[in-house]
Formats: structure tokens, C-alpha cells, sequence
């Protein structure tokens, strides 16, 4: 009988084990559908390029329905499985609910950022770990510079140059150094503002920066960044971020206008709010065979999942994309066994290293036991990153982007603009209802500083007010 399986969630797992069944699976064996509520697959490690300017953010995504073409891929979000029933509460994009039915599932959501009870850290906090939240930050910083040159106010202009990155592994630490090296460039272009005003932090709660680097990795990152002025302060929390003023344990108080919160992540809730079987942490208990635990017809691997490493008897695998990749080719060759009814291979991967880019031409490499670092160390972070692009027109846009930004300075253009589409043409509209002397004929109800459309005055149906209404955010 030809199953189905059902993959929830497409990033690294569910991409990587799709792409496998697409090349292995007989037609007539099985029908697959990936659930993701983006509709692409996001290539994490180089995001903080993204924000850097050196990639394109379109070229870290990979499209789901374009890379997994005659595969089903649905967008949307699946909100709760109900495994014995086999079925799936499925939430699309629009319109209502829906359920899917399927024969075997494969549990790939990933993990959500971590947050923690800090006031005023949802307020005014930027998390990073989205290309929304990249391109956001790259805006923020080209944005904020502006904004500094042109003010004469001296506090604005210090917030506008203050920047606290809360996290030293691999997104915190990237980010940070993307964002400044971004700004080095940028000030070029500002009268009035030099690298030497910018003020950056990073803080982070261990003694150590890059946890899943040898520690002599980690120490040289920490002085090259104190090298390039970025205060680290280790052993250091954010305790509040009230009024966006950034609170740290050591008593200092930062008055920053960029906080970006790199400080982990913690396992999707959908597993354990599905009532299948989670450690204390909330992954979803796997077996060697990426199988979940106990529980028949049920896949699941990558950084939602307890995968016992049986390099190291007693522990789990690593979050991380080396992992993710290399679990979701197996998983793609378990599930075309698993409905074969042949023997699954159990995940066995020694850890190789990690590599770290910190812009300005440095990075550190571990590769067994090599360490390299500066320019051998960032050349080595490209060259294993770019072997893990999903497929060879990203590898390619990826390898035109670095060229262009190696022959001409970055692009500097800020397209603020997105994140507020609508926008001008309310303005547009607003300004088409006034007397002539730009003021509205009737006073629009202020949202959030946006003009609002007075559609009332216009005469039109209130059901159009009401979707304005609807629509304006929530101040
Ligand atoms: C900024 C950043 C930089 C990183 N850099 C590195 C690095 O340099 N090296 C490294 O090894 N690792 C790195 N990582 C970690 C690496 O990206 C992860 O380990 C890897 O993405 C895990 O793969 P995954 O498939 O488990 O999860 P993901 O790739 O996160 O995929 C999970 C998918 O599930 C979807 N999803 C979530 N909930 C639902 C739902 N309810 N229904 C349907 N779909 C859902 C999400 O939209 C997402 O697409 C980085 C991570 C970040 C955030």
C-alpha cells in the first residue's frame, strides 16, 4: 500500500530527508507533504552575511516547492498531531484549519528562540535567527547611522550608536561582528561619525565565547573582537531592558538602540504539546535509528530531537547544522527502508569541527584537531559553508555575491521601506482627502505614528474602515 509521510517542518531535516526521498523513493511506494509555515528552507550559518551585506537575503532561503518540485509542500503551520489517530491539525497561511491524514511521521520543527522572564526584553529586544530578523537588523544598523548624523540631540545620537549583542556562541558572535563590520563601512558615507563612536557590547553569561570551539578558538575571538573595540564581558547577564535601557549584572547600564538577543534556542512545543515522549528539555526522545522512541510509524531528527551520539555513549548530539544535515540524509534513507520493511542504519557522526565567520576577513576553524585562525580560519568558515548550500544555483548566487563584494564596496541601501509597505500609499491617500493645504479633511485616528485612511469621510462602505482599523498596528 503507498503511504504517506508527513514532514513537519522545512529546514535542515525535513529539506535534507525530502530532497533524499525525491532521488530514492519508487513512485507507487509512498507520497510525501513538507509542512512549513515559511515556504523555504533558511541556510542559518551564513545569516549573519545577510545582515553583513556580503549575501543577498534571498540567497540564504532556499524555496521549498521550487527545490522539492513534484513533492507536496504545503505552508502553514501544524499546530498539533494526534499520532495514534495518525492525523495532523494543519494551520495554513489563510483560511481555516484543516487536518491530514498520513502514515508515518517525521518530526522536524527545529527550536524557537529562548526567552527569558527580563523586562522589557519582548519590547525592545531583535531576536536573530530569521531573515526577516537579518534583513530587520541590517536595516537597523544602516538606519540608525543615519539618524545619528542627522540629529544634533547628543543623547539620541548615542543611542542610535549604541549596539549590545546578548549571546557568544556562533549567532551572537557572527552577528555582532557582521553588524560592526557593516557599520565600519557605512560611517564612510556619513559626515560627522567615525568607527571610534560606534559603541559595541557583547555580553554573555559563561566565561567563555563559542562553547562548541576548542577554548584557545574562543579566547583568540575574544581578543580580536576587544582588538576591534567591541566590549566583551563575560561571566555578564542582560537583567532588564525597561525603557530599552540595557541592565547588565555587572551594574552597567547601556542606553542602546540595537539589543539583539542571540542568547540560544530551546526545542519546538509542538512534540511535547502533542504528547509525544520529550526529555526534561522538551526534545523529542529519538533512537539511534532516528526513529522516536517507543512510538511506531513516528521519524524525527536535527536540533528538536535527543539523537544518542554513539561517538560519545551517554550523550546526545549537538544542535547544530553538521548534525541536521547529516541525520536528515539518513533519515531519507531509514524512511525508504522503513517502508520497504528492510533494517534502518543507526546514526553514528564524529564530530569534525566547527568554523565561525567574524567579517572583516577573520574567522576560526577547527577541523579535528587544526585550529586556524584570521584569514585561513574565515576562508575555511566560506569554503564548508558554501559545500552546505542546498543546491547549485544558491551555491552560485552565493559565490556572485562575495565576488560583487569583493570587487566594489557593499551595497549600503536600507530598505526600511519593506517592513512598512503600505505606508505611502496611506500617506498617498490621507493626503488625496485634504483641502488642499495637506491637512485631512478629517482627522484620521493616529495608530502607532502611521497616517491612517479616514475612509468614513470618504463616504465608502464601513466595512473598509473597519479592515483599515484592523489592519493598523497596535501602538
Ligand atoms: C543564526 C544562526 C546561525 C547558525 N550557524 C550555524 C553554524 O555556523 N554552524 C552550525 O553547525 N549550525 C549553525 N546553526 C544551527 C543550525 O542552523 C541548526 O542546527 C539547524 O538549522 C537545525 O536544523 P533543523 O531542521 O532541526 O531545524 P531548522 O533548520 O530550524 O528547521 C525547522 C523548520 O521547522 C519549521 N517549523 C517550526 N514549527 C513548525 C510547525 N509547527 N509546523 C510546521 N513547521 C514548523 C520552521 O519554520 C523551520 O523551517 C545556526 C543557527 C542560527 C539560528
Amino acid at each position: 500500500m503507498r503511504k504517506h509521510i508527513l514532514i513537519v517542518g522545512g529546514g535542515y531535516v525535513g529539506l535534507y530527508s525530502a530532497m533524499g526521498l525525491r532521488k530514492l523513493v519508487r513512485s507507487g511506494e509512498a507520497s510525501v507533504t513538507v509542512v512549513d509555515p515559511r515556504g523555504y528552507m533558511t541556510y542559518m550559518p551564513f545569516l549573519a552575511e545577510a545582515v553583513g551585506g556580503s549575501i543577498e537575503p534571498r540567497h540564504v532561503a532556499a524555496p521549498l516547492g521550487q527545490v522539492l518540485k513534484g513533492m507536496r509542500v504545503l505552508t502553514g503551520r501544524v499546530t498539533r498531531v494526534d499520532h495514534e489517530a495518525r492525523s495532523a491539525e494543519f494551520q495554513p497561511v489563510q483560511g481555516p484549519a484543516r487536518t491530514i491524514e498520513y502514515d508515518i511521521l517525521v518530526m522536524a520543527a527545529g527550536s524557537i528562540t529562548r526567552g527569558l522572564p527580563i523586562p522589557g526584553l519582548a519590547e525592545h529586544a531583535v531576536g536573530f535567527k530569521s531573515i526577516g530578523e537579518a534583513v530587520h537588523l541590517r536595516n537597523r544598523v544602516l538606519a540608525n547611522l543615519a539618524a545619528a548624523a542627522s540629529t544634533d540631540d547628543e543623547l539620541v545620537r548615542r543611542r542610535a550608536l549604541t549596539f549590545v549583542v546578548v549571546g557568544g556562541g556562533f549567532s551572537g558572535v557572527e552577528a555582532l561582528a557582521e553588524m560592526q563590520g557593516l557599520a565600519d563601512e557605512a560611517v564612510r558615507y556619513h559626515d560627522g561619525i567615525e568607527a571610534a563612536d560606534l559603541s559595541w557590547t557583547l555580553v554573555e553569561a559563561n566565561d567563555h565565547i563559542l562553547p562548541e570551539l576548542h577554548p584557545d578558538l574562543g579566547r583568540w575571538t575574544v581578543d580580536a573582537l576587544r582588538r576591534r573595540a567591541v566590549d566583551v564581558r563575560l561571566g555578564t547577564r542582560l537583567t532588564s531592558l525597561a525603557g530599552g535601557v540595557a541592565v547588565l549584572s555587572d551594574g552597567t547600564e547601556l542606553d542602546a538602540g540595537t539589543v539583539v538577543w542571540a542568547a540560544g534556542g530551546r526545542p519546538s512545543p509542538l512534540a511535547a504539546a502533542s504528547g509525544l515522549p520529550v526529555d526534561r528539555i522538551g526534545r523529542l526522545l529519538a533512537t539511534e535509528y532516528l526513529t522516536v522512541a517507543g512510538v511506531e510509524d513516528a521519524f524525527t531528527a536535527g536540533d528538536g530531537a535527543a539523537v544518542p551520539d554513539l561517538t560519545r555513549p551517554g550523550e546526545f548530539t549537538a544542535p547544530n547544522a553538521q548534525h541536521a544535515v547529516r541525520q536528515a540524509k539518513l533519515l531519507g534513507r531509514n524512511l525508504v527502508a522503513y517502508v520497504r520493511g528492510r533494517r534502518l542504519k543507526p546514526y553514528r557522526h564524529a564530530y569534525l569541527g566547527s568554523v565561525a565567520g567574524l567579517g572583516h576577513h577573520q574567522g576560526v576553524a577547527q577541523v579535528y584537531r587544526i585550529k586556524l585562525t584570521g584569514l585561513l580560519g574565515w576562508l575555511a568558515h566560506r569554503a564548508y559553508h558554501l559545500g552546505w548550500v542546498p543546491t547549485a544555483r544558491h551555491k552560485a548566487a552565493v559565490l556572485a555575491d562575495w565576488l560583487l563584494a569583493g570587487l566594489f564596496r557593499r551595497e549600503m541601501v536600507r530598505l526600511e521601506a519593506i517592513e512598512h509597505a503600505d505606508e505611502d500609499f496611506r500617506h498617498a491617500l490621507a493626503v488625496g482627502q485634504t483641502d488642499g493645504t495637506g491637512v485631512p479633511a478629517a482627522t484620521p485616528e493616529p495608530a502607532a505614528g502611521r497616517p491612517v485612511r479616514d475612509v468614513s469621510a470618504a463616504g465608502e462602505a464601513g466595512s473598509v474602515a473597519g479592515t483599515d482599523a484592523r489592519q493598523a498596528p497596535a501602538a
